[in-house]
């Protein structure tokens, strides 16, 4: 069953939600040549407390499995859950960026791509394609829409630029757990899917692949690459539905 947040529970996501984007778009600033994928992890963990709130990917657990780090970095060919490690940023590679807060109660999810130093052009295409998909989708997020309409958006956009849509792994809805139903694919028909509704918090988060859209598991168990090395990236929102249309909680301002 797809959750339906009452307005006081939504502005409770939405002071979730802004911790997340300020810390965001201070790590984006952070992403620099030489700076660690841990120290970025050290400067997020510090920035949740110092707001009160707390993490709510570490420790996260699928399986036997363990997520240790407060935030995900994904460098390049990696696609989510990239581990924080002592791997040094270099001028030209592209982070994907990825956390979430719990606050009050709440939980809140968002992500980013962003250039380290100076990229080429196909990553800057890469990206600003992948964003694009984002928008795409969140643009679908109104009462009447379908599920499948917000992965038609995401599906078309990509494939028409001639990458990979990313299948294993989806968006979800996001309320007092950090993955809610239901389940959002990148990919689909328009028209078909469960119905939207006003009040439904959805995470919406492409993952959009220069190459081909079969993913490999790395030996953590965490970090999903693409399978052909080429590289990929991602985008995600924390939005909530309401009668007028989409209303992103964590955009930046
Ligand atoms: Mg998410």
């Amino acid at each position: 069953m797809i959750e339906i947040k009452s307005p006081v529970e939504v502005a409770r996501m939405q002071r979730a939600s802004a911790i997340v984007a300020e810390i965001l778009a201070e790590l984006a600033e952070l992403a620099r040549p030489g700076v660690t994928t841990r120290e970025l992890d050290r400067a997020a963990e510090e920035r949740i407390g110092r707001r009160g709130a707390r993490p709510a990917f570490k420790n996260y657990r699928v399986g036997d499995n363990v997520f240790p780090a407060v935030l995900c970095t994904s460098v390049n060919e990696e696609i989510v859950h990239g581990i924080p490690s002592e791997r040094a940023l270099s001028d030209g590679d592209i982070i994907g960026l990825d956390f979430g807060v719990v606050y009050d109660g709440f939980f809140a999810d968002a992500a980013v791509t962003v250039p380290v130093g100076r990229v080429d052009e196909k990553a800057k295409r890469l990206i600003s394609t992948t964003r694009r998909c984002l928008d795409a989708a969140i643009e679908q997020l109104r009462p009447g829409n379908r599920l499948g309409d917000v992965g038609a958006a995401v599906q078309g956009i990509a494939e028409t630029a001639g990458y990979g849509v990313v299948r294993d792994f989806v968006g979800h809805g996001i309320g007092r757990a950090l993955h809610e139903d239901p389940q959002i694919p990148n990919f689909g028909i328009a028209g078909r899917g469960r119905a939207l509704k006003a009040g439904m918090v959805l995470a919406v988060e492409p993952m959009i692949n220069e190459g081909t859209s079969s993913v490999r598991m790395l030996a953590d168990g965490w970090t999903a690459v693409t399978a052909d090395g080429k590289r990929s990236a991602h985008f995600e929102h924390t939005v909530a539905i309401t009668a007028d249309g989409p209303m992103v909680l964590t955009s930046p301002n």
